[in-house]
């Protein structure tokens, strides 16, 4: 089984009909269910973002997904039948729902640990690779990795600040495409060791300056 992310080409895109429903099975020791559909605008927890919630609908029959996760190339959309003995048959086709406002929020507080990435290295601190990227609503960062310690000082965090109020004040379009890892390298600057050469590397582009974004 596999799941086509349809949200890798369109963050705003909160409505889909007609996707086909794959598999529905139980959850154990739950009373939620877990359904999977051959593709999917739901984005799954991962690459530091959390899960979109909303609905799955076939008319008469209502599921409310409450969190998904991906599993290999499969999405698992977890949730509660509404009815709760109600259920989707296989090789149905159902209409998505995803929930705008959280999934703006998630989002824009991705964007914000991309922004900061940015901001970081018109700052002038190249040698800060960004690390490991948290982006809840509950206490979002980002971590920076260094080849030295050092204490990071007052002044530095202003420099940052003056680079993203700059960024933000900017407007810049954002673009999204996938590429090959060699031409990721090129844009980019450098090869991270942490992005697969042996598949399309998915790149935001925040006015002039690209950086690779994984949603796994
Ligand atoms: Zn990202």
């Amino acid at each position: 089984m596999t799941t086509k992310l349809l949200f890798t080409e369109n963050t705003f895109n909160y409505t889909h009909e007609n996707a086909e429903v794959l598999s529905v099975t139980n959850v154990t020791d739950k009373q939620s269910k877990i359904v999977v559909l051959h593709e999917t605008i739901f984005y799954p927890q991962g690459g530091g973002q959390p899960s979109d919630v909303g609905y799955i609908t076939n008319g008469s029959v209502k599921f409310n997904v409450e969190k998904c996760t991906k599993e290999n190339d499969v999405v698992l959309h977890e949730g509660i039948f509404e009815p709760n003995d109600a259920t989707f048959q296989i090789g149905e086709k159902v209409n998505l729902f995803v929930d705008k406002e959280t999934r703006l929020l998630n989002a824009s507080i991705h964007s914000a640990g991309h922004l900061l990435d940015l901001a970081v290295k018109n700052a002038g601190f190249d040698a800060w690779t960004p690390g490991k990227g948290y982006h809840f609503v509950q206490s979002p960062y980002v971590e920076y990795n260094h080849n030295n310690q050092f204490k990071v000082e007052k002044e530095m965090m202003e420099k940052i600040s003056v680079e993203l109020e700059k960024l933000l004040n900017d407007n810049g379009t954002v673009k999204i495409e996938y590429v090959s890892f060699e031409k990721a390298t090129e844009l980019i600057g450098s090869a991270p060791t942490y992005l697969p050469s042996d598949q399309p590397v998915r790149i935001v582009t925040y006015g002039s300056v690209s950086c690779p974004c994984s949603v796994s």
